[in-house]
């Protein structure tokens, strides 16, 4: 285990051409202090959380002092955002501290998001406000634990430098993990300036170090890989309803992860048509929407490599083929993983149908809670028919809602008991143990999370860390903290802005 100034820095992306960032440290803050730290996140780059030193991880994890070996840059993007491109993006506030090498020899970028300006921040002031911080932290954990390809967060670090937005608020700084944080923007940016050959040396980069299954200079095979599990991601984002909110291209992680929190959220009363972006006026970004944006995204993503080798139509037709595959693996995966909800262990014609209705149903009416409709169906005990019936009786007072949760129960019950007998106990009590692992209990909810903001802005930073323990173990009962399942008051605004 390492302390916080030893870490084993190898900032290999800091040896590309110099046009890729742009080399700065962090402007530094008064009086930084540390907000909330995640050793389960120090485990991945060995530090021992037992000698980090609150003062002096405050220090590092703030900017004001660079840990020995890092050698900070902002990176250089640019992306698509709502459809259009934007020709020059990059790192507006978030600084690329360096990269450690693990003791199983994984590369992690270290980030802080709130470090201070760069040539990159097109007049922003380089700076995240805490509401912003805790609601990125929490989010990422949670998405992590649900078994969802995502960033990560180490800790937070908080200073009473005011930061204006709408109004004046908390400054903080979140440091964020992930062992890349190359983009589908970070390609479009040498193609759309022609420079073909930073192209290819981004690509082989990625390559060598995140895709070492694939042979060197198969570009096609590469972006097939990156189609898979952009796909697979969006897939188990809609098996649990998050909802990213700004699917630019400068948004999407070209290892298939989930980053960049800022207006999510996941999905409370069901409603496909929901759009937590306040910003985002067409709802471009709309949950249902999610798994064609994903297409569209990877598109431009095979618009800029085709770059690397122009002229040579075998390779734009195979860069075609592998997109026609996008939407086969989002469905065979998305069909899976709704049915692992409802307890089933196979994909059956008819299946879909089931899961069809059951959305339908729970969008009627003003909407069923889709985090909790699911827990609480895995909690039924189906030796006795009753215990279905009287669960219905909980989720609605309208009668024609009722009765279309009825026919859809009597539906579903009929396709479990042709996968295990119903009346026998030991199946199902395997059926609840089983679907009590995929149907978590706890989701950051956008309300919940609001409850922590307001504490740590008056210095309580207690319900930050609670909250991240029920979602490091969202499956778990944590007895007592009932009160975090909730769906939002009716007329809580579930609504975000992009502001952060
Ligand atoms: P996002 O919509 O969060 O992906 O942000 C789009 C771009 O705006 C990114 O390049 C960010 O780095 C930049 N950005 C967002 N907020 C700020 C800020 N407060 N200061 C400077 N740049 C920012
Ligand atoms: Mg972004
Ligand atoms: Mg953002």
């Amino acid at each position: 285990p390492n302390t916080l100034d030893k870490l084993r820095f190898d900032n290999t992306y800091s040896n590309l051409p110099s046009k890729f960032f742009s080399k700065l440290p962090p402007t530094p803050v008064n009086a930084p202090y540390l907000i909330s730290y995640n050793p389960k996140v120090g485990e991945l780059l060995d530090i021992d959380s037992s000698t980090v030193n609150t003062k002096e991880a405050a220090e590092y994890f703030s900017g004001n002092k660079l840990l020995p070996g890092s050698n900070p840059l902002a990176m250089l993007y640019s992306g698509h955002q709502f459809g259009y491109y934007v020709q020059q993006l990059g790192d507006g506030r978030a600084i690329l501290l360096g990269q450690v090498r693990n003791h199983q020899d994984q590369l992690w970028d270290l980030h802080i998001k709130g470090g201070g300006p760069t040539p990159y921040s097109r007049g922003g002031d380089g700076r995240a406000v805490l509401r912003s911080t805790i609601r990125e932290y929490l989010g990422s954990e949670a998405v992590h634990y649900l078994g969802i390809p995502t960033t990560r967060g180490l800790c937070i670090t908080g200073t009473k430098d005011e930061v204006y937005r709408e109004s004046i608020e908390t400054g903080a700084m979140l440091i964020r993990v992930a062992q890349s944080h190359v983009r589908f923007g970070s390609f479009e940016v040498f193609f759309y300036r022609k420079q073909h050959e930073n192209l290819k040396i981004l690509a082989d980069y990625v390559m060598n170090e995140h895709f070492k299954e694939i042979p060197k200079g198969n570009y096609a095979a590469f972006y097939s890989e990156v189609v898979k599990r952009t796909a697979t991601m969006i897939a188990k984002w809609m098996s649990v309803g998050y909802e990213n909110g700004v699917m630019n291209t400068d948004n999407m992680s070209i290892l298939g992860l989930t980053i960049d929190y800022g207006p999510f959220g996941f999905v409370e009363r069901y409603d496909p048509d929901w759009v937590v972006n306040h910003s985002d006026d067409m709802g471009r970004y709309a949950l249902s929407n999610q798994p064609a944006i994903g297409e569209w995204n990877l598109k431009r993503l095979a618009i800029a490599l085709s770059g690397i080798d122009q002229f040579n139509s075998t390779y734009t037709e195979e860069l075609q083929d592998a997109l026609l595959h996008y939407q086969p693996t989002y469905e065979e995966h998305y069909d899976m993983l709704m049915n692992k909800k409802l307890g089933l262990q196979e994909v059956k014609e008819g299946d879909q149908t089931l899961t069809k209705d059951l959305l339908k149903i729970l969008s009627l009416n003003g909407g069923i809670d889709f985090t909790n409709f699911y827990r609480g169906l895995s909690n039924i005990d189906h030796s006795q028919p009753v215990n279905a019936e009287n669960y219905i009786k909980t989720l609605t007072q309208d009668e024609s809602h009722l009765q279309k949760l009825q026919e859809w129960m009597g539906k579903y019950t009929s396709r479990l008991s042709q996968q295990l007998s119903l009346t026998d106990e030991n199946q199902t009590k395997e059926l609840k143990e089983r679907m009590l692992k995929v149907n978590p209990k706890f989701i950051p909810r956008a309300h919940v999370m609001q409850t922590a903001i307001v504490a740590a802005q008056q210095d309580d930073f207690s319900i930050v860390n609670t909250l991240l323990n029920l979602y490091q173990n969202p499956f778990d009962e944590h007895p007592g903290n009932e009160k975090y399942t909730k769906e939002a008051p009716r007329g809580f605004s579930n609504c975000l802005t992009c502001s952060s």
